[in-house]
């Protein structure tokens, strides 16, 4: 029996990956906060239910990929929230990235009503949504991995079990730690070699070929040498995402030094107003605290 999937939130990464499972064969019904990103879906040959429990109600498998912890508590949890339709035997698989701890709270009350949930957040940003390459770390039931497991190969090319519930978005945390340090630190060397009279296309060419290089010298490159910061991924989210892990860091009892440092400049970022830009643009604070722009 092919599953019927519903889909809630469809932002910069949420369209995309429905778009692919649409493309894959899937019957899909979608629901979003503003109705026009889901009319636009209507197009592709989704059904646009009115509510997160109207999408409980038509689906086997609903996925959330929703901004923040307290929008996927109240899509699953609040009022017309999915745990008001979801029927008994039901998957919700969470690709958002929010806290393990609401994670685990949610996923015992989907559990009361007879159904399962999946933590399965993401990385590899929006070109990996678009073109169904993303890295997919799933915490959960072995037995709901499997069972989900055709749709994560729609949306990803890595797809990996992880762990029990919360490990998905633990698995996330790391990552996001590295992501955040790396733009840091390249956007450091940037402002350093750039001040020192040398080009940022030779220094990120340079220090590409070595043990320097990283993806995010690959991927970011344009923003970095444009300044046009379009997300992509926006600051405001990974602001989010190093909450998650500092707090998960405080509760382990682990020491998160250059993370709590990188922390504060994305909060700053904010407060500059530049929370709506690519994470990239960190570079601006570093030029910023400098008083030199690259370039
Ligand atoms: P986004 O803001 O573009 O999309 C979120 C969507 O959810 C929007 O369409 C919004 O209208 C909708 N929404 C918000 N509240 C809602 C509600 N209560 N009910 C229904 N719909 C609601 O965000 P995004 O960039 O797509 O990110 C989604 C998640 O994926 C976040 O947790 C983010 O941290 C994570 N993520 C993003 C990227 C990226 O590169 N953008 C990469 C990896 C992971």
């Amino acid at each position: 029996m092919v599953e019927k999937v519903g889909f809630i939130g469809l932002g910069i990464m949420g369209k995309p990956m429905a778009k692919n499972l649409i493309s894959a064969g899937y019957e899909l019904t979608v629901y979003n906060r503003s109705p026009e990103k889901a009319d636009e879906l209507a197009g592709d040959g989704a059904t646009v239910a009115e509510s997160p429990k109207d999408v409980a109600a038509q689906s086997d498998i609903i996925v959330t990929m929703l901004p923040d912890s307290p929008q996927v508590y109240e899509v699953v949890a609040g009022e017309n929230g999915i745990l008001e339709g979801i029927s008994d035997g039901a998957l919700v698989v969470d690709m958002s990235t929010i806290s393990p701890v609401v994670t685990e709270e949610l996923a015992v009350a989907v559990k009361e009503k007879g159904a399962s949930m999946l933590d399965a957040p993401v990385s590899g940003g929006d070109v990996g949504a678009i073109e169904g390459t993303l890295s997919i770390m799933v915490g959960g039931d072995e037995g709901d991995f499997e069972r989900a497991k055709p749709l994560f190969e729609v949306m990803g090319k890595t797809v990996t079990h992880v762990g029990p519930t919360g490990a998905g978005q633990v698995t996330k945390a790391a990552n996001q730690i590295v992501v955040a340090l790396t733009i840091e630190a390249v956007s450091e060397a940037l402002v350093l070699g750039s001040k020192g009279g040398v080009a940022p296309e030779k220094i990120l060419d340079v220090l590409g070929g070595g043990l320097a290089g990283n993806k995010v010298m690959e991927v970011k490159r344009e923003k970095f040498l444009s300044h046009t910061f379009d997300p992509g991924f926006r600051s405001e989210l990974h602001h989010k995402d190093l909450g998650i892990a500092l707090t998960a860091g405080r509760e382990y009892g682990v020491a998160l030094p250059v993370t709590a440092i990188v922390d504060q400049m994305l909060l700053a970022m904010r407060k500059k107003g530049w929370g709506g830009e690519d994470h990239s643009a960190l570079l601006r604070i570093i030029e910023d605290l400098s008083q030199h722009e690259i370039g």
